[in-house]
């Protein structure tokens, strides 16, 4: 068992306040993997304070500087990516290809990402007879979920550092191993002390007490619409920047004239992603009223190829959900799903086949799933998939848009115009046309409840900076 004790302060690893620990769940055999800090509001307030004397000399180091140790953590962390693709097939159980080639190699993308945005110019403008500039923010506190745990983190720390920002971290207590190897390069770059800072623990506890320290300037947030509201309406009291990356109840529209088994393929590899614990799952899919037999057999098909097993092995595409109560939340979806009358065509509540131990739960597929529902409504954050008919592409806007979400999504349609025209109607951060590839430089973020502001790309930094105007 992995036994963490201590907190990353100034630039050491140092002892907290008190002596309560957390237990990390291996969510496949159930058993204590670790245990981490469960930190107090004494350690947030040591970590902010030495943010902010930190963030002195840190928010005017050249931007070439900041570009050469952000780099080498970069570096750190590529060398490390088989080992934290290990840990996060672990304490997650995302499938270990997933955990690899998503988990652990995102991290290493999202700091390339603002290594290369240093490379230009500070950007300012000349309006008038005024200079606008750009100046980093402040002290940034980071709170973060556990189904992506070290992206989540990463596509935080790397544009604020790269703004000139320091940080202090808050990750999830629910699967934060990853991150004390993250915290384990960063010692090994030799940030200066202060400038990016660990404290684990309860979000009660620790992410309230950042969410109202006085001396925090912009609290970005990525985790449920209850906790992100909480926390907004905490940090409003002392006016903090708050940035909120919450849910989804993502729609893959596949239009009448499109390569439905395409379409539906590489929608049911999407929705069960990390196991359905995907904030942009498409969870829903809609499909013209007269391909619905024909697709709802198609996910079924799809659906079934995902066989529930050890995330360790190299051929398992769907791992366990992160913990009991997840699972416990997700099958009483599934309950609620039939008792609303949906048709269940896979999967249900009982234990897959074969599973003996660990929080599993079947890739289940319901058809003819009224828009209003509730499974069609809320987020399930499990392997469920909703298939729901339309009339006509007015009918299949008004479904995609019919929820309080929008977060991302997708269109398929032979004619890639018609396609673009139907997503440029969606109201969702992102959109993918005909399977279009993820990419690290589009802005990310929600429209609606599923959050404020964006991560990534050069909108990503932005939200880490303020905009002076000198008069000249
Ligand atoms: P969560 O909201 O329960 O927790 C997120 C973080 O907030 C954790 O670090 C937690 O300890 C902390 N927290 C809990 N209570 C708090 C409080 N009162 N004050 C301050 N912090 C508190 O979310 P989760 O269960 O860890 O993650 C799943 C959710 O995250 C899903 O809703 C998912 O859609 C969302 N998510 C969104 C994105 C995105 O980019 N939009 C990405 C991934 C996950």
């Amino acid at each position: 068992m992995e036994i963490h004790n201590k907190l990353y302060i100034g630039g050491k690893w140092v002892t907290p306040h008190g002596p309560e620990l957390i237990n990390v769940e291996n969510p496949t055999t159930t058993a204590t993997l670790a245990s981490i800090p469960a930190a107090s509001a004494e350690d947030v307030d040591r970590a902010v304070r030495a943010a902010r004397e930190a963030f002195q000399q840190w928010s005017r180091t050249s931007r070439a500087d900041r570009a050469e140790l952000i780099g080498r953590l970069r570096d750190l962390l590529g060398k490390r990516q088989e080992e934290i693709g290990l840990t996060i097939a672990t304490d997650v159980g995302t499938p270990i290809r997933i955990a690899s080639r998503i988990q652990a190699a995102l991290p290493v993308t999202d700091l390339g990402v603002y290594i290369d945005l240093l490379q230009e110019n500070e950007p300012e403008e000349r309006v008038g007879n005024s200079l606008v500039v750009r100046e980093p923010a402040g002290v940034v506190a980071a709170i973060t979920p556990w189904n992506y745990p070290l992206h989540q983190v990463t596509a935080k720390i790397a544009p604020a550092l790269a703004a000139g920002c320091t940080v202090v971290v808050k990750p999830s207590e629910v699967a934060p191993l990853s991150v004390y190897q993250l915290f384990e390069a960063i010692d090994e770059a030799g940030f200066p002390p202060g400038v990016i800072n660990l404290v684990t623990g309860f979000g009660p506890v620790v992410g309230e007490a950042l969410a109202t320290h006085p001396d925090v300037d912009v609290v970005s947030f990525t985790g449920s619409v209850t906790v992100g509201s909480r926390v907004s309406e905490l940090a409003a009291r002392s006016i903090k920047r708050v940035t909120l990356e919450l849910g989804g109840k993502s729609a893959n529209v596949v239009l009448d004239d499109a390569d439905l088994a395409t379409a539906v393929k590489v929608g049911v590899a999407n929705a069960f992603l990390n196991g359905g614990q995907t904030c942009t799952a498409w969870t829903r899919l809609l499909v013209p009223e007269s391909r619905n037999d024909e697709a709802v057999a198609l996910a079924v098909r799809f659906a079934e190829g995902f066989v529930p097993g050890d995330p360790l092995d190299p051929a398992t595409k769907l791992g366990p959900l992160v913990s009991a109560a997840q699972r416990d939340r997700v099958r009483g979806y599934i309950e609620t799903g039939i008792r609303e009358g949906a048709k269940l065509e896979t999967g249900g509540v009982d234990t897959p086949a074969g599973i003996k131990r660990g929080y599993f739960v079947a890739p289940t597929v319901f058809a003819d799933v009224a828009p209003d529902a509730v499974i069609a409504q809320e987020e399930i954050f499990g392997p469920v998939l909703s298939v729901i008919p339309f009339r006509d592409d007015a009918d299949a806007l008004s479904i995609a848009n019919g929820t309080r979400f929008g977060l991302h999504g997708a269109v398929w349609s032979a004619d890639a115009d018609r396609a673009l025209a139907f997503a440029r109607e969606v109201r969702t951060g992102q959109i993918d046309v005909n399977g279009g590839a993820y990419n690290p430089l589009a802005p990310f973020g929600g429209y609606k409840a599923s959050g404020i502001g964006r991560e990534m790309g050069r909108q990503g930094l932005d939200e880490f900076t303020e905009i002076k105007s000198i008069q000249l």
